[in-house]
């Protein structure tokens, strides 16, 4: 086994987890390691299977720029446009009884259905050589000349460990024993589908709806149209089943999804509730010697809102930069991987600043007066879309939010008719 020093010819790394973030990072190795002439054995730990979708990702599938150009370029994968389900081209808020639409001036983003396009990653990673164990990592050792990897399935040892196990608890726990990583935050997000018919479908638009409530329970909640039907999802730290029921009950949220009959009219799946995380901070001690996180597990996206796969994919491949670049010791990873990524490390706090004055706004009936001023002030509309679709780092949607011209063009176009 190595040094802690770049993977050299014939080095070994397992990668916890096969989501964007893991396979992103297999693939940008692979890549990397061939144009140095070195051949690096991968393996990726998956406990789920994702061919033939027996598993539910909750994810609404909303995949944005730049995230075809990154695949490419630092995958070599193209984007799966044939897995598209429907185009998303810009937003409708909705803030109290105001409601404004906001349209994208750049490219659409694509909505898909998450369980395809984690298999169509898995696919290429086994087509391109990197092997793929079925099974679930349970335990972990670090020794001074290598990492070892339990599985329900053959233990694996390796130079290095990469952890893209996302958001779960028990792989977190199973670091945390051995390593100071403590896992992000997290917002909970109910989810749930429903198919209103195809005529409403081919007349609902491109638009995702985005919603403020005033229920200081509710950070946001949303309605994504995707093919055939709508995702409907809510989040909050202590979202659960009946806010959810409660949240599509509401008359505004029933005209959008169309009249929701709440007994699932369509489709025998409709409204089944699911559950899911996002990270809302960044994990500590996400990196050591022979260990890095990725993605979710790392807390490395956006705090307020979204671009959780693209984030994942960036972060994979910037691991993968270090290891075979930099090495694969606590100094390495600080030097290179926490260097790299501090475009998204610096935005956090204000994304978290961004996220607190969102809800509070909203809370006291601000986010309303805010929306209606955005109607005649482009700068401040471009902040809102900016804001919802988490296209802009928070630090620059801050700035021009609170910047003296949107303040002034809420007090003066705000609180009329209010
Ligand atoms: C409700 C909701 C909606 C969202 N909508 C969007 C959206 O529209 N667009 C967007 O870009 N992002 C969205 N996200 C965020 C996005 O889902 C995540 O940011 C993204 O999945 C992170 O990728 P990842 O690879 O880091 O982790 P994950 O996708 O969570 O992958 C982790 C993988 O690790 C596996 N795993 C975990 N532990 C083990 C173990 N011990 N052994 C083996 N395998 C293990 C899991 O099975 C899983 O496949 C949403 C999230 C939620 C909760």
């Amino acid at each position: 086994m190595s040094s802690l020093g770049p993977i050299e010819d014939t080095g070994k790394v397992v990668i916890i987890g096969g989501g964007p973030s893991g396979v992103a990072c297999a693939l940008a190795l692979q890549r990397l390691a061939s144009a140095s002439d070195r051949r690096v054995s991968i393996t990726i730990v998956e406990g789920k299977q994702f061919v033939g979708e027996r598993h539910y990702n909750q994810c609404v599938g909303v995949l944005s720029p730049p995230l075809p150009s990154l695949m490419r370029d630092e995958l070599d994968l193209p984007f799966p446009e044939h897995l598209a389900r429907g185009k998303i081209t810009g937003y409708v808020l909705h803030s109290g009884r105001e409601e404004l639409e906001i349209v994208s001036h750049g490219e659409p983003s694509v909505s898909l259905r998450r369980v395809q396009f984690d298999a169509y990653m898995l696919d290429a990673a086994r087509e391109r050589g990197i092997s793929v164990l079925e099974a679930r990592a349970v335990d972990i050792e670090f020794h001074d000349e290598g990492v070892v990897v339990y599985t329900e399935n053959a233990p694996i040892e390796a130079d290095v460990v990469v952890g893209s196990f996302g958001l779960d608890e028990g792989s977190a726990a199973m670091f945390s024993r051995l390593t100071p990583y403590i896992s992000p935050r997290a917002l909970s997000s109910v989810v749930t589908k429903y198919h209103p018919g195809p005529e409403v479908m081919d007349d609902f638009g491109e638009n995702i709806h985005a919603f403020l409530p005033r229920d200081p329970r509710i950070e946001f909640g949303g309605i994504t149209p995707k093919g055939n039907h709508l995702t409907i999802n809510i989040a909050g730290s202590t979202v659960d089943i009946p806010l959810m029921r409660s949240f599509m009950e509401q008359a505004y949220v029933r005209r959008v999804a169309r009249n929701l009959d709440l007994a699932g009219k369509y489709d025998p799946g409709d409204l089944r509730l699911f559950k899911g995380r996002f990270p809302c901070s960044l994990a500590r001690g996400f990196y050591g010697n022979r260990y890095v996180m990725v993605g979710d597990a790392a807390g490395l996206v956006r705090a307020f809102k979204g671009k959780g796969v693209t984030s994942g994919v960036l972060t994979g491949a910037r691991a993968a930069r270090t290891i075979l670049e930099a090495g694969i010791s606590q100094k390495a990873f600080e030097l290179h991987y926490r260097a790299a990524n501090q475009d998204i490390i610096s935005d956090i706090i204000y994304g978290q600043v961004m996220r607190r004055s969102a809800i509070w706004m909203a809370r006291v009936g601000l986010m309303e007066c805010v929306v209606r001023a955005a109607r005649r002030n482009p700068r401040l509309q471009q902040g809102l879309y900016d804001a919802v679709s988490a296209e802009a780092p928070s630090r620059k949607v801050l700035a021009s939010s609170f910047a003296p011209r949107s303040v002034m063009a809420v007090l003066r176009d705000g609180f009329r008719n209010s």
